[in-house]
């Protein structure tokens, strides 16, 4: 079985004990691991004196603007975000090879140039962005390194399509399109939440388990960045994934507690019909 897991890179989202984890199960699995960058990008801004610009769509989206610099920055975060999990992950003597998408080829996207955002109350154009939207995966790089019984570790960066620059792209789209991509029988999303909540500020209201038929359902609970997970999740299935959790990344077992039962777990068909390998 390949199974992708995506760890959010915001603040509060546990990295150890995923990698503790990741280094037992890769003897007799294979995981492909994704991550995010926001909190380390954030600090990196903040020693640059760059201050962070987010902006939300007038669909209620919320993201990250990248000019020039936030895009250098950006990358730079994101290596080292890479390089911090591929060294946790050789010091429990498991080999794991952080992607860069100019080199590996492995993901691409197109260019978000412009942003039209909402500010005020009034709708307004940013223009000179370098975020994207995943437009493909090439698994070649990624099985390759699967079969020498290496972990592959993806940052959230995809090649410009129109050449140019690794963009910044979501990661959790990026583990959705990652997993299509392999044929995984699982994308599992941890974070620093217990997983998709009726009510965002009581963790005690998780949604245990729902179907793509529940998408309405499902999305008018989402607020901010969960918004964004779901439509990841939702892209996940659509590319033929059958399963896809979102889960605690601050348990000690995070992957094991996720494919137990923890968590939010959304089967493209019932579960009674589908099985996680
Ligand atoms: P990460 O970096 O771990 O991917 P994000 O900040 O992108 O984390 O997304 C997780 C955040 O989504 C939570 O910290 C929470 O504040 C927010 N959120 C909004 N709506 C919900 C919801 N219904 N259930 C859980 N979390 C939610």
């Amino acid at each position: 079985m390949i199974g992708v897991v995506k760890i959010g890179g915001a603040i509060g989202n546990a990295l150890e004990p995923l990698m503790e984890e990741l280094a037992s199960r890769t003897t007799t699995e294979h995981w492909v691991l994704v991550h995010g960058a926001s909190g380390v990008t954030d600090e990196l801004c903040r020693v640059c004196n760059v201050e962070p610009r987010y902006v939300t769509s007038p669909s209620g989206y919320r993201s990250r603007y990248v000019g020039e610099v936030e895009r250098a920055i950006f990358e730079a975060a994101s290596y080292s975000f890479s390089a911090h999990c591929a060294t946790l992950l050789a010091m429990k003597g498991t080999p794991a090879v952080p992607l860069r998408p100019d080199v590996a080829g492995t993901a691409f996207a197109k260019r978000k140039e412009s942003l039209r955002i909402v500010s005020e109350g009034r709708q307004m154009i940013l223009r000179g962005n370098y975020s994207g939207t995943v437009t493909r995966v090439d698994p070649k790089v990624v099985l390759k390194l699967l079969g020498k019984g290496c972990i592959p570790i993806l940052p959230p960066l995809a090649m410009d399509e129109a050449g140019g620059v690794p963009l910044d792209v979501d990661g959790d789209r990026l583990g959705a399109a990652v997993a299509g991509a392999l044929g995984s029988q699982v994308l599992v999303i941890l974070s620093n939440v217990p997983g998709l909540l009726r009510d965002p500020s009581d963790p005690n209201s998780l949604i245990a388990e729902a179907t793509s038929g529940d998408w309405d359902e499902l999305e008018s609970c989402a607020e901010g960045n969960m918004k964004r997970k779901l439509l990841a999740c939702k892209e996940a299935l659509d590319a033929g994934v059958p399963h896809v959790i979102l889960a605690d990344s601050r348990l000690s077992r995070p992957l094991s507690a996720a494919l137990s039962g923890g968590g939010t777990h959304i089967w493209r068909t019932r579960p009674s019909m589908t099985q996680t390998g």
